[in-house]
């Protein structure tokens, strides 16, 4: 037999083997994207009484603001912190939970009701780096809360990171992988710095105020947004959190930032509904005070009820 017959015969036989072969590759990828691929929990459990996390995120009462602590073995970041006077809060905060330094504080964006106590908690305690917005010159902050940051920065001589979507940043046990800013706008709200913070199979989304077009922006790029809980953007606001974000942040629990009767009316009620619509549970400082979630690298658990 000729090596042309041979090849002919060989044929079906080499279909067969491919067509088999490609079935399994599927079969593979259906079980680990099924399994996903490990990754997230598939429901918030309650957290036990005396019994010790490794990570700790605290979304702080601190009224109509942002601020949040987040602790995991001895690395402490704070994501904002709220207005000028909550400084208070946030120290007296950072104490109570045995934070005596601070590994990273992320400034989302320079609105005082997020940047507003940086000034006081730098001036409590040290900040070794600071992870903030880069602006251009033509859309520099020029708000007090903003200089007062500036200043605080150089006085703690803190390291200064600027956030760059697309990039991963690692602190401890922990890594910050930012998604926005994709592009310089002067709409600080969509400068805000969205990232998700990873310990183990915990994910937490952190927002800022950033609104549609940020999270357009970054459905757009093609991130992978998933996330066990979501710091619900800009308070609860109806100018952020479209469907396509949170079904593409997929979390099983949010957490809603924001004050008593504020001015704002925040949350509004089109945000409630649609978490309500999508099924995902969701607390909010406003009527449960600090909000507490706790993770030990595989599932998630919230404190109290
Ligand atoms: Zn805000």
């Amino acid at each position: 037999m000729d090596k042309k017959a041979l090849l002919k015969k060989l044929k079906p036989l080499i279909i067969v083997a491919a067509v088999v072969l490609i079935a399994v590759i599927a079969v593979v990828n259906a079980i680990r994207i099924g399994l996903g691929e490990g990754r997230r929990a598939s429901e918030v459990l309650p957290a036990q009484p005396d019994t010790e996390y490794p990570l700790a995120v605290y979304y702080v009462d601190v009224g109509q603001g942002d601020g949040i602590v987040v602790k995991c073995e001895d690395t402490v970041l704070v994501i904002d912190g709220g207005e000028r006077e909550e400084a208070d809060t946030m120290v007296r905060f950072l104490e109570s939970v045995d934070a005596d330094q601070i590994d990273c504080y992320i400034a989302t964006h320079p609105h005082s009701d997020h940047i507003g106590a940086a000034a006081g908690i730098f001036a409590a305690m040290n900040v070794r780096a600071v992870m903030m917005t880069s602006f251009s010159e033509i859309n520099m902050p020029t708000t007090k809360s903003f200089e007062r940051l500036q200043t605080a920065i150089e006085n703690r001589k803190s390291e200064v990171i600027f956030a760059e979507a697309g990039e991963t940043y690692t602190f401890g046990p922990l890594t910050l992988e930012v998604f926005a800013p994709v592009e310089e706008t002067a709409d600080y709200n969509n400068m805000s710095i969205v990232f998700r913070l990873t310990y183990g199979k915990n994910t937490f989304m952190f927002t800022g105020d950033a609104a549609l077009e940020s999270e357009a922006l970054m459905l757009y790029r093609g991130y992978d947004l998933r996330a066990d809980v979501l710091k619900v953007a800009h308070h609860g606001s109806s100018s952020s959190t479209s469907r396509d974000f949170l079904e593409a942040v997929d979390p099983v629990l949010a957490v809603i930032s924001c004050g008593k009767n504020n001015d704002n009316g925040h949350p509004h009620r089109e945000t409630l509904a649609l978490l309500n619509e999508e099924g995902i549970e969701y607390r909010r400082t406003d009527e449960n005070g600090t909000v507490t979630v706790y993770g030990d690298g595989r599932n998630i658990f919230l404190k109290g009820d």
